[in-house]
């Protein structure tokens, strides 16, 4: 129940099921979105099987979302679905975007842990066992992955990334990692709670840390491409950067306020002086009266547009429906 008081936990592993047509629960899930990625896919498959069974045996499924590709992707997954076992294919009917995508993959994913991975292989899949190490040894909920080093990157994208992350942070009241992207493991209650949760403009990244629970990172190098180019333009990136910043901070609405606060200060002081202009100095009559008449609507422009923004931005969280709470365990006594 999303409206209301939430309880997950324990609780929502009787739950699975709801989603796109599950079926026996597997213990681990690989959730890989693909645009685009026709030339990769076989490699991709070959190595997330290695790293798959080293650690789930037979035990495991490799969710592919087609997110509405142009190009063969879609008869390269398909092609996958009848050539081995384990590979699940979603074909989206459209492009609906990197977020998502990986969405609809983790709403099928039944894995009782699940892996976020991108089809370009940047992201290596042989770190999925000590990934799986780590998150057993802290007891963690999520291990991301944090980019120690960015082969094959452009010097405009390494920096305008770097700074994203590090605005981002600060703007937000959530701690929302740095220099992490969609590649982590979870187990299935967080990877759930992002499937069902209704926002549409969806920053994964931010979404995930607004869980809770124990999330640790997992420092990595980052792979250049396999093949294929990138998915996200310089106009692509500004789009996630605006989504995040909308989603994860009220920061841009706080800004009139702020405005309607410094502003407040300098016109006190024009209006000081208008006054003290009409009083000692000769001054165009009727300057003085004009100024403070200006000065005082304006501000009670700026005042207004502010509180109005302070309410813009509680509706628009509220409309997120996001849970209120999520609780991490129940004990009773007996
Ligand atoms: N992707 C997607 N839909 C899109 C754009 C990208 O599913 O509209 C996938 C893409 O196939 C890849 C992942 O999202 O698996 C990350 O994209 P990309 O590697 O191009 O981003 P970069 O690593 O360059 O930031
Ligand atoms: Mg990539």
């Amino acid at each position: 129940n999303w409206k209301g008081i939430t309880l997950v936990g324990n609780v929502i592993d009787n739950s699975v099921g709801s989603g796109l047509g599950r079926s026996r629960r597997k213990s681990l899930s690989i959730v890989v979105p693909c645009y685009n990625e026709e030339d990769g896919i076989a490699e991709l498959i070959r190595r997330c099987r290695q790293s798959a069974s080293d650690i789930a045996g037979d035990d495991y499924e490799i969710v592919l979302v087609d997110d509405g590709s142009a190009d063969g992707t879609w008869q390269a997954v398909s092609a996958e679905t009848e050539r081995g076992r384990n590979i699940v294919g979603i074909r989206l009917s459209r492009n609906f975007g990197h977020q998502v995508a990986l969405t609809a993959g983790l709403s099928a994913a039944t894995g009782e842990l699940v892996l976020v991975i991108d089809a370009d292989l940047q992201d290596p899949p042989e770190l999925l066992s000590p990934m799986v190490e780590v998150m057993k040894r802290e007891g963690a909920d999520v291990v991301y992955g944090q980019r120690k080093t960015r082969a094959g990157e452009s010097w405009f994208k390494m920096k305008s990334a770097s700074i994203f992350y590090r605005l981002l942070k600060q703007a937000s009241s959530l701690s929302i990692p740095v220099d992490a992207g969609d590649f982590r493991l979870m187990t299935s209650r967080v990877a759930q709670l992002i499937a069902q949760m209704p926002e549409r403009d969806r920053f994964i990244r931010g979404m995930v840390a607004s869980v809770g629970f124990k999330q640790v990172p997992f420092l990595y190098d980052r792979d250049r491409r396999f093949s294929g180019e990138t998915k996200y333009p310089p106009s692509k990136m500004a789009h996630f950067a605006i989504d995040a910043f909308l989603s994860y901070s009220s920061t841009l609405l706080r800004l009139s306020s702020a405005s309607a606060v410094l502003s407040l200060l300098a016109i006190v002081a024009v209006c000081l002086y208008s006054l003290y202009s009409w009083l000692y100095l000769e001054v165009v009559p009727g300057w003085c009266s004009l100024m403070i008449s200006l000065l005082v609507v304006s501000f009670f422009q700026l005042a207004s547009l502010s509180i109005i923004s302070e309410y813009i931005g509680r509706i628009y969280l509220s409309t997120k429906n996001r849970p209120l709470f999520i609780v991490d365990q129940i004990k009773r006594s007996r």
